[in-house]
């Protein structure tokens, strides 16, 4: 088609600083517009609403199996991260393209799946929201120290809420009288208050209450010792080499992190079959400790 007198607005488009740097691990917070308020208009049990969170999961499981290029998911409360491997090249790596497509992509899901959560119970204007940012990590210990940002959150915020709740649904108290006896108390104060004077063992409580959600592509954790050693779809590349994610790197850009292995860049094929691998690999949903190696070390193809 002929340009017209107009097309040269197309111009002003990529003058935006809006492609996100290269090699940089990509995180996409989502947090739920007033939710405050929509919890108080679908009475959520407070301090958790189990059904809730099943349906922010639920979501976030739609969002991972409709973009390969994701890596891993981290939710809280009205909050949801998704990380994309610093080699993706999804949407050149544009970050309006990347937010809104996740941010519109969970929110589908969320409202498309409310009924199964929500037995009974209509969704009316307004309807949820949700907004996203962008942020780049250079370094996977920058990244594994976000994770671990987003879960001390979560503790801290749940250990707060569970024995603020305590306070008001078992001990009586109001919301402000509540407040006043948390003012200036530390975490053994609240495990007193709740064990002592509400026989709550707080680490009895729910681990998704106390830990968050954390999702990943679940590939099959191979006992090295089982391992055949000649066969040639299971050696160790195989095994390192799982980061292909959209185009392949170009020559010369696979410098690598302490936790990646090498990173020879892959071919077209290669990397397609990668894709495909990863796609159909099983989303996995756990409530599990993200701050400590141990998640990271037994799971080496999240990040490599
Ligand atoms: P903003 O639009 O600025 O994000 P907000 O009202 O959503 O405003 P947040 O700081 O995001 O404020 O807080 C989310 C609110 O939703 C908190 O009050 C939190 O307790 C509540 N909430 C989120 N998920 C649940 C849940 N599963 N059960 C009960 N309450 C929840
Ligand atoms: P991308 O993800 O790159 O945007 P796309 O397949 O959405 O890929 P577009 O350039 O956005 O490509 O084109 C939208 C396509 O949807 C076109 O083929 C257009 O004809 C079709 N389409 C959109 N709206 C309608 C409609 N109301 N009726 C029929 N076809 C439609
Ligand atoms: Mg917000
Ligand atoms: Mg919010
Ligand atoms: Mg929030
Ligand atoms: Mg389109």
């Amino acid at each position: 088609m002929a340009n017209s007198k107009y097309e040269y607005v197309k111009a002003f488009e990529r003058c935006q600083p809006d492609i996100l740097l290269p090699n940089t691990w990509i995180v996409i917070r989502l947090d739920g517009r007033g939710f405050h308020k929509l919890t108080a208009k679908y009475e959520f049990d407070k301090p958790n609403d189990r059904r809730a969170l099943d349906l922010m999961n639920a979501a976030a499981v739609g969002v991972m199996t409709e973009l390969p290029d994701l890596v891993l998911a981290y939710g809280i409360s009205d909050e949801y991260s998704f990380v994309f491997h610093k080699d993706c090249m999804l949407f050149e790596r544009r970050a309006a393209k990347l937010i809104t497509t996740i941010a519109t992509t969970f929110t589908s899901y969320y409202i498309h799946l409310w009924g199964q959560y929500f037995a009974g119970t209509a969704l009316t204007p307004p309807m949820p929201s949700f907004d996203g940012r962008a942020v780049m990590y250079p370094s996977v210990q920058n990244l594994r120290d976000y994770m671990s940002w987003r879960q001390v959150d979560c503790h801290i915020n749940n250990l707060y809420n569970t024995t603020f709740w305590a306070l008001i649904q078992q001990g009586g108290m109001d919301g402000t009288a509540a407040e006043k006896r948390l003012m200036g108390s530390v975490a053994a104060d609240k495990h007193e208050i709740l064990f002592k004077e509400f026989s709550i063992n707080y680490n009895n409580e729910p681990e998704m209450f106390k830990k968050g959600t954390v999702l990943f592509r679940d590939y099959e954790l191979e006992d090295p010792a089982a391992k055949p050693a000649a066969d040639p779809e299971l050696d160790a590349s195989s095994q390192t080499q799982l980061p292909a994610r959209g185009t392949p790197a170009p020559k010369g850009s696979g410098t690598l992190d302490a936790l990646s292995g090498t990173n020879a860049p892959l071919s077209k094929t290669q990397a397609e079959k990668e894709r495909k691998k990863r796609q159909k690999a099983k989303v996995a949903v756990e409530h599990v400790d993200v701050i400590r190696d141990e998640f990271w070390e037994r799971r080496p193809w999240i990040l490599s």
